[in-house]
């Protein structure tokens, strides 16, 4: 297994292996984020092909922030039980 960085051909940011798993991805911006975190924002619309980061055993299931970020998780309420005042 390589443990020098890789530049993924789809998604366009290099993985280095031998990071921190936290921040082991470094998106053009430069900002550093997780295998879990690039999957979950790129690498499952790539349709797996050439995509180097579609391997199950490198990243933990997804969780909600990995999914929409940085921002402040905002509750919409839509789901909420409505309150009487
Ligand atoms: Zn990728």
């Amino acid at each position: 297994m390589p443990s020098s960085p890789q530049v993924c051909p789809i998604c366009k940011v290099s993985i280095n292996p031998s990071a921190d798993p936290a921040e082991a991805v470094r998106f053009s911006s430069g900002m550093q984020a997780s295998r879990t975190k690039l999957w979950a924002r790129v690498c499952q619309f790539t349709k797996w092909e050439g995509c180097i980061n579609t391997d199950p055993s490198l990243r933990c299931a997804p969780t909600k922030n990995d999914f929409f970020g940085e921002a402040p998780s905002i509750d919409l309420g839509e789901d909420s039980p409505t309150t009487n005042i």
